[in-house]
């Protein structure tokens, strides 16, 4: 049996019982049969395959509609979102001509998309800083200035109407179609710009005051500078320090010397021109820079104004308040050539105004430098006399106010110079202070001191204190109770004859420290007086809180006493103060018998003076004692 590939059943031959003729009919139609089974395989075949195609061309038009609406979709989204942009955008051609602009350009321009569309860049943006647009648009073609990063330029934007503003325009160039455009960015910077003044004004002017600040003084005293360098002129600097603000800040209060600042600064301001400069260097430090000095005499009139206007009274906050100032001055060419000696020769010679009394002004002058180098050279001969052992002990006795017997001696440095003779502590013990060189000579002191206790020892004398002075730098160093303990030691004399003199100034800097060094002292065995009692700044209340076992009463007030009510009351109060807190008292400068009498009326337990005696040198006070 034949079957077809379709499956339908075909007929064999012998299925046909027939004669020949009837056979070969049979036959034919038989293989007529197969040849159209045949056919219809094929184009059964050719079907599915046409089916296939369709479909593969369905799914091809159905993506590429997708893509048509996709790209519809970016096309509007990419103009949606240019028109959303606060920036204006718009494009030029190389010949600057404006070809598109979005939704915010018309609105940062005030000009409709058609007013816009039918000019140049140039009637929108101008003055431009630096690099210009002629550059940019010049260099299209080989794009070396504009490349695809883009070029920021600042400009200014010219809307249609109202004020011209500060803009940034970012350019990038691009080729479409091989034609160079331009894409540009417009943003309006005004806001940002302010901050950048605000900012500025942070950076180089003084807050409270509004004056130029230290960093700006400096850099316009440079420019003062080499502008009158090369014009040939004069310029000027005053250094200014008012005389009297910390008072005002302390009775006043921060607010009112805050006001007090502000006035000044106005009262400089119109003391000077336009052209010249006022900063405020510190709390209470002014500078004036006048440039461009062509009479010299402006600069007196200047400082005479500034002078006279600051010490007038003013009003600050309801409060009469009169400060005053001292005014430094130096010159450009005539005193330095460069900033930072001129700052330093105005600071002299303001220094030079605060020692002549306040409220005045001073030309810096070579007299103040020689000062300045004469000092120096003290400095160094100071520094050898230490080494050479020039500084000698002079021996001032204290005796008790009962029955006038000596209880002491107060040590007196000396020094020896080898050409000026025989200097006073008050030549060189402020620069000794200054140079840090007193820690070594109160070193020195204190050994020397030590040391003549250990003679009286050796002589039979054990009952005289022995008071060595201490000044405030030498007692906050750290190697002090050190040098203490090793004089001490190695001397070997009893701790109780020594007796250190401190003034009131060294006890307030550092209340705690102070007190845990007074005490470690104390434990030595070694006994505190305060010197020049009366005259300093420190609270009473550290009679209360420091160790301390003897107060010296102030000369300045035993210089009066006979004759001035109020400083005889203070000497008696003070007596009275040590004799109910146990802390003995001495006087000291007592001169005349009428002094000395006066002291033994009160509860005074020592007296020391040139009445009793000079400060002697050792082999004088040795005889000095042998006397008594
Ligand atoms: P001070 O400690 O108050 O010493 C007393 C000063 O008054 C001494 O001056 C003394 O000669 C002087 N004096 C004493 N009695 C009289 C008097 O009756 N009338 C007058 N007008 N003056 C009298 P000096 O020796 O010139 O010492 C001055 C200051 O120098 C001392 O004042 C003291 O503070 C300081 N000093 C002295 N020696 C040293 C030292 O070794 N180290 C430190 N750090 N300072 C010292
Ligand atoms: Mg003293
Ligand atoms: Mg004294």
């Amino acid at each position: 049996m034949i079957q077809s590939p379709s499956g339908i059943k075909l007929l064999n031959k012998q299925d046909f019982p027939c004669d020949s003729e009837e056979c070969d009919l049979t036959e034919a139609l038989q293989l007529r049969l197969l040849e159209l089974e045949d056919f219809a395989q094929r184009v059964e075949a050719d079907a599915a395959k046409t089916i296939a195609l369709a479909e593969e061309l369905a799914i091809a038009k159905s993506m590429t509609d997708k893509a048509l609406r996709q790209a519809e979709n970016s096309e509007l989204r990419t103009r949606s979102v240019l028109d959303a942009v606060v920036d204006g955008i718009f494009t030029i051609n190389m010949d600057g001509m404006i070809e598109s602009v979005n939704a915010s350009c018309t609105g940062i321009l005030d000009a409709s998309e058609a007013e816009l569309l039918s000019g140049d860049i140039g009637d929108i943006v101008f003055d431009f800083e630096g690099l210009n647009l002629e550059a940019v648009l010049q260099d299209g073609e080989s794009g070396d200035i504009c490349g695809q990063d883009g070029v920021t330029l600042r400009c200014r934007a010219r809307p249609r109407s109202g004020e011209p503003f500060p803009a940034e325009l970012i350019m990038s160039r691009l080729v479409v179609s091989g034609q160079v455009k331009y894409t540009c960015v417009l943003r309006d910077i005004t806001e940002r710009m302010n901050s950048e003044v605000a900012i500025q004004k942070l950076a180089l002017y003084d807050q409270l005051t509004g004056a130029a600040n230290r960093h700006e003084f400096h850099r316009r005293l440079d420019t003062a500078i080499s502008l009158a360098g090369r014009q040939g002129v004069t310029a000027a600097l005053l250094l200014l320090d008012l005389d009297k603000f910390k008072e005002v800040n302390d009775t006043y209060g921060h607010p009112v010397g805050d006001e007090l600042l502000i006035s000044v600064t106005r009262i400089l301001e119109e003391s000077v021109r336009d052209s010249d400069t006022v900063a405020r260097i510190g709390g209470d430090e002014f500078a004036v820079i006048l440039n461009n000095v062509v009479d010299p005499l402006r600069i007196r009139q200047v400082a005479e104004r500034i002078v006279d206007g600051l010490s007038q009274s003013m009003v600050v906050d309801g409060s009469l308040i009169s400060t005053g100032t001292s005014v430094g001055i130096s010159i450009y060419p005539r005193d330095a050539k460069d900033a930072k000696e001129l700052v330093r020769l105005g600071d002299k010679a303001l220094y030079e105004a605060k020692r002549r009394g306040r409220g005045n002004y001073q030309y810096y002058d070579e007299v103040m430098d020689a000062d300045a180098r004469a000092e120096q050279v003290l400095e160094n001969d100071l520094r050898l006399a230490v080494v050479r052992n020039e500084l000698e002990l002079y021996f001032q006795p204290q005796l008790a106010t009962r029955g006038n017997v000596p209880i002491g001696a107060e040590a007196l440095v000396r020094w020896r110079h080898p050409t000026r003779g025989l200097l006073l502590p008050g030549d060189f013990i402020p620069l000794a202070e200054k140079s840090g060189l007193i820690v070594d000579i109160g070193k020195q002191v204190l050994f020397e001191g030590c040391r003549a206790v250990q003679d009286w020892n050796e002589a039979g004398i054990n009952s005289l204190l022995m008071a060595i002075n201490v000044s405030p730098n030498q007692f906050m160093s750290d190697q002090f109770l050190q040098t203490v303990s090793d004089a001490l030691d190695s001397t070997g004399i009893d701790p109780r004859s020594l007796e250190i003199e401190i003034t009131e100034n060294s006890l307030i800097e550092d209340p705690e420290k102070v007190r845990t060094k007074l005490e470690t002292i104390r434990s030595f065995g070694v006994s505190i007086a305060i010197d020049d009692f009366g005259t300093g700044y420190a609270s009473l209340a550290y009679l209360r809180n420091f160790p301390v076992q003897k107060l010296k009463i102030d000369r300045t007030f035993i210089k009066n006493l006979t004759t001035s009510a109020p400083d005889r009351a203070i000497a008696e109060a003070i007596a009275n103060l040590g004799h109910s807190l146990n802390i003995s008292t001495v006087a000291e400068g007592i001169e005349t018998s009428q002094q000395a009498t006066a002291i033994r009326r009160m509860p005074c337990s020592g007296m020391q003076g040139y009445y009793f005696s000079r400060p002697l040198s050792e082999r004088r006070f040795w005889q000095w004692l042998r006397e008594r």
